[in-house]
């Protein structure tokens, strides 16, 4: 299609064209996760709002045009106290939970990234910019710390847009002896004894969390590239650090020419995380519910607004997901999506929009040909929903009840013995195991029927 993407940019605060650096290599770069504890929904957002992304862009501009670099940071404060907390090494807590959320991401089934980065891999570039930025009179020495020195570079606090007095009157920053302005923040630290650490030429330490995606996206994307995404919580202060950082490091007029931030999740209009409690992990839903639920559920707000986390949008995506199986095909080449039904994708990812169509591409497909299936099964394809054949989707509904028939019949059995005996507590408990593997029991006129879930 010809017509042009628009997203939403951080830098301006408005919606704009997208116009690539170069349309046959457009770098895109997403903050990853900090491997210290297991992904939860709100860590899954970004994780299918950029999937969509790369795959529009890929769409778009041709597959091979789009290199899409997700970072992993497998060293920071929280995975030291985290290995701690649990009592196992650094290395395996970073490789498990590592394990784990690729696997979530399989779930929500996500594409890998072109390159998925370590940071403790990537520690010699790291001491190499700041290096340069030292040499450059942008970063001190103190105290065996080296800082960046914030009032150096005067576009500071564009991308946020936050001004200097502010932040420091607002105690927005960490004050430390060490600095010699309460702004400045920290590219390399000394470690303790008990801590990881590297060799630098300012002693062993560890760098600052901000630096190594500067690092990273330089090596894999070069000094300037076109797209920088995260969550709204990374735009200050690591996206304006990281600016800060390569801009100064490399002389350039930017890092990334788009800055892209999705809002949160929220779950009774709270901010869903770990600090809140009110967390709900990603790999607690896979015994339960299809991925593909999950997904489109994701993506059933627009990525700048807040979602609303809770069962019944669950419900209605599963609804959707499966009535839009009834007209399942499986595709051998995927059908040209019409233009009028790729805008909302194409107008700063308007998913609902998108998904809105897709409703209207079911309906002409349910009355119409194969061909109106086709085109159906291929707009739904290129946002990662309906990809799994229908006895895929079918199988895993199926699993989903996790127990033979046999085994309900004698466990409504037990229960019907429990009640006799007046033993509710045992017979609420056989009713709530079953309920556990999707089978739901019903008691009417003093019998005992049940359903699948
Ligand atoms: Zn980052």
């Amino acid at each position: 299609m010809n017509k042009d993407i628009f997203l939403t940019n951080n830098l301006s605060n408005k919606k704009e064209k997208f116009v690539p650096i170069d349309e046959k290599k457009i770098g895109m770069y997403v903050c990853g996760p900090t491997v210290y504890d297991n992904p939860h929904i709100g860590n899954a957002r970004p994780l299918v709002i950029f999937d969509i992304l790369f795959k529009i862009l890929k769409y778009k501009y041709g597959k091979n045009s789009v290199t899409y670099v997700r970072n992993i940071t497998d060293i920071d404060d929280k995975i030291i106290k985290s290995s701690r907390e649990n009592n196992i090494s650094i290395s395996e807590l970073t490789k498990k939970i590592i394990t784990n959320f690729n696997s979530d991401c399989d779930f929500l089934i996500c594409e890998n990234p072109s390159e998925q980065p370590k940071a403790t891999e990537h520690i010699d570039l790291m001491i190499k910019m700041i290096a340069e930025l030292i040499n450059k009179g942008f970063a001190y020495e103190s105290n065996k710390h080296i800082y960046f020195q914030v009032n150096k570079f005067k576009e500071y606090g564009k991308l946020s847009n936050k001004k200097l007095e502010d932040l420091v009157a607002g105690s927005r920053v960490e004050v430390s002896e060490n600095k010699k302005t309460p702004e400045d923040f920290v590219l390399w630290k000394p470690s303790d004894d008990n801590e990881p650490f590297w060799n630098s030429p300012w002693g062993k330490g560890r760098p600052g969390w901000h630096l190594e995606c500067s690092a990273m996206s330089k090596k894999f994307l070069g000094s300037e590239f076109d797209i920088h995404g995260g969550g709204i919580d990374l735009l200050f202060p690591h996206h304006e650090n990281e600016i800060a950082q390569s801009r100064c490091a490399n002389d350039t007029k930017v890092l990334a020419n788009y800055w892209v931030h999705n809002a949160f999740i929220t779950m009774s209009n709270e901010k869903m995380s770990k600090s809140q409690g009110n967390i709900l992990r990603i790999k607690d839903f896979k015994d339960k519910i299809n991925g593909q639920i999950l997904r489109l559920a994701l993506m059933s707000a627009h990525y700048k607004q807040p979602l609303d986390w809770n069962d019944k949008l669950l419900d209605e995506c599963k609804n959707t997901i499966e009535k839009w199986y009834n007209v399942y095909l499986p595709l051998k080449i995927p059908s040209k999506i019409p233009n009028d039904a790729l805008l909302p994708l194409y107008d700063d990812l308007n998913t609902p929009g998108y998904i809105a169509n897709l409703h209207k591409l079911f309906d002409r497909a349910n009355e119409g040909d194969d061909n109106d299936k086709k085109i159906f099964i291929s707009a739904c394809n290129l946002i990662g929903i309906l990809n799994q054949t229908k006895k895929e989707w079918l199988d895993f509904k199926k699993k989903k009840s996790l127990i033979s028939e046999e085994d309900i019949f004698e466990k409504i059995e037990l229960r019907n013995k429990a009640r006799e005996n007046k033993d509710y507590k045992e017979a609420d408990k056989i009713r709530d195991e079953l309920l556990d593997k999707g089978v739901l029991i019903e008691d009417k006129d003093g019998k005992t029927s049940w359903k699948i879930k």
